[in-house]
């Protein structure tokens, strides 16, 4: 079938399905089968790049030029970037369809995709319950077969958690792997785009078009990028996997537990070998992601005044006025208390106590992984606490909220690669086994992923 049979196959989906699952926030369909069309012409024309005519979707937080861009906030509700992010142009050059942008929580802020501006995004596996956030959209529909797969990005798990609880495969990069050019920032030191698929061999695909230096973003790693599909069938004979004693505690549910040293098992049927290791700050990592993340948010959402583009209060009396009233008419209770948080840390007085300390924490927490990583070739453990939790269970408790990103936020802090892939299920619900490896390991990783799928 040619690539506008399969865009239309696709659309004709989102239209069926997405009414319940809110997965897109936009559709762009006309652009979608007119690059269609073009894509089947490359292909007749004896191109050979495994993406062309794929139907694919973007994070609403990648700019992409003439196509609305809204962060899933009333802030940026009708910017139409001029410009095209690194991630989405490298995808247009590997011939992908684009068919829209999908849902997310506002700013990339939150862990259930309740944050979002156009509402919150169903679980395709159970209606009533969150697809995990902040990359819900893209999670729910690479899930429920909208989309081959889409885009995400992980601040501190947005790619891994809702992978999990939407039982498909995500990845986030190394820091750098990936430009953060016309990606949105939530925080700067931690955002990483990466791909969400139905296997660690569709994510392959899209890190070799998506991966590599680019001058348009000075934190871009000079490293040379792999060729990510090149390794995916190499033996796991003697592969060292790190289980970390602190990742099966008492946060973490009991038959999640089971599910996931399940897989473990699985790993040395294949020729791994299994040793206990110990990440000894794990507990530290949500106080401090939840002081720098504020805190470089605080200064990344300050562009959000009403003046050059974005929501502007209606007749404002002064200048002050409108700063005031369209920030706060703009964003979200989530996005500003993180901007309130995030303001209070970096403050007079205040930023040693808090902002500098969350800093030299942090640096213990990457030295951990450095230490565990010297010995083992990757680590493994849970993704998440729990599987897919009831839609309005925590909204209105944060500290739980913000404990279901236990294990993920410390990947961030350190900057190193690591993956969700599906593990099994609990009451019919998905759960992820997360591998974490060392930096610039991604290829490593997705063999390993390979292997058990
Ligand atoms: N859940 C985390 C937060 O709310 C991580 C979000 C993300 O990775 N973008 O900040």
């Amino acid at each position: 079938f040619s690539s506008v049979e399969l865009t239309q196959h696709f659309l004709d989906r989102i239209k069926q399905f997405d009414t319940s699952i809110n997965s897109f926030i936009t559709i762009t369909e006309e652009k979608a089968l007119t690059a269609a069309k073009i894509a089947d012409t490359r292909i007749s024309n004896g191109e050979k790049n495994p993406l062309i005519g794929i139907p694919i979707a973007h994070k609403d937080l990648f700019c992409t030029q003439n196509t609305l861009t809204t962060c899933a906030s009333k802030m940026l509700n009708n910017f139409v970037p001029p410009y095209e992010s690194t991630v989405t142009q490298r995808m247009l050059d590997s011939g992908s369809i684009m068919l829209g942008k999908t849902n997310m929580d506002e700013f990339a802020m939150g862990s259930s995709n309740e944050n979002s501006f156009f509402g919150s995004v169903k679980n395709p596996w159970n209606l009533e319950a969150v697809p995990g956030g902040s990359s819900g959209g893209s999670a729910a529909a690479v899930a429920a077969g909208l989309i081959v797969a889409a885009t995400g990005t992980d601040t501190g798990g947005s790619i891994r958690q809702p992978a999990s609880f939407c039982g498909i495969t995500g990845l986030k990069p190394t820091y750098g792997r990936v430009s953060r050019f016309g990606m949105i920032a939530f925080a700067s030191s931690l955002d990483q785009a990466g791909p969400m698929a139905r296997s660690a061999e569709d994510c392959a695909h899209i890190l070799n078009s998506i991966a590599g230096f680019d001058e348009k973003d000075s934190t871009s790693s000079e490293a040379e990028k792999e060729d990510y599909t090149a390794h995916l069938n190499q033996p796991l004979t003697g592969l060292k996997i790190g289980l970390p004693k602190e990742y099966f505690g008492d946060a973490l549910d009991q038959e999640v537990a089971k599910v996931t040293l399940d897989a473990v098992k699985e790993f040395e049927k294949l020729g791994a070998t299994i040793v206990d290791i110990s990440l000894p700050n794990l507990n530290l990592s949500i106080p401090s992601y939840y002081v720098i993340a504020p805190s470089e948010a605080s200064s990344n959402l300050s562009r959000f005044d009403g003046v050059r583009f974005g929501h502007r209060c209606d007749d404002p009396k002064d200048l002050l006025d409108m700063y005031m009233r369209s920030r706060s008419e703009g964003f979200g209770a989530e996005v500003q208390k993180r901007i309130m948080v995030g303001t209070y840390a970096l403050s007079e007085g205040y930023y040693d106590a808090y902002y500098l300390k969350a800093q030299k924490i942090r640096r213990l927490i990457k030295q951990d992984f450095v230490d565990a990583l010297s010995q083992v070739d990757v680590i493994m453990g849970p993704v998440a606490p729990t599987t897919a939790f009831k839609l309005n269970s925590k909204t209105q408790d944060p500290v739980a909220m913000y404990l279901e990103d236990i294990y993920t936020l410390s990947v961030n802090l350190a900057g190193i690669p690591a993956m969700s892939i599906p593990a099994g299920f609990i009451d019919k619900m998905p759960v992820g086994l997360q591998i974490m490896g060392n930096y610039f390991a991604e290829a490593k990783l997705l063999n390993v992923a390979h292997q058990f799928q």
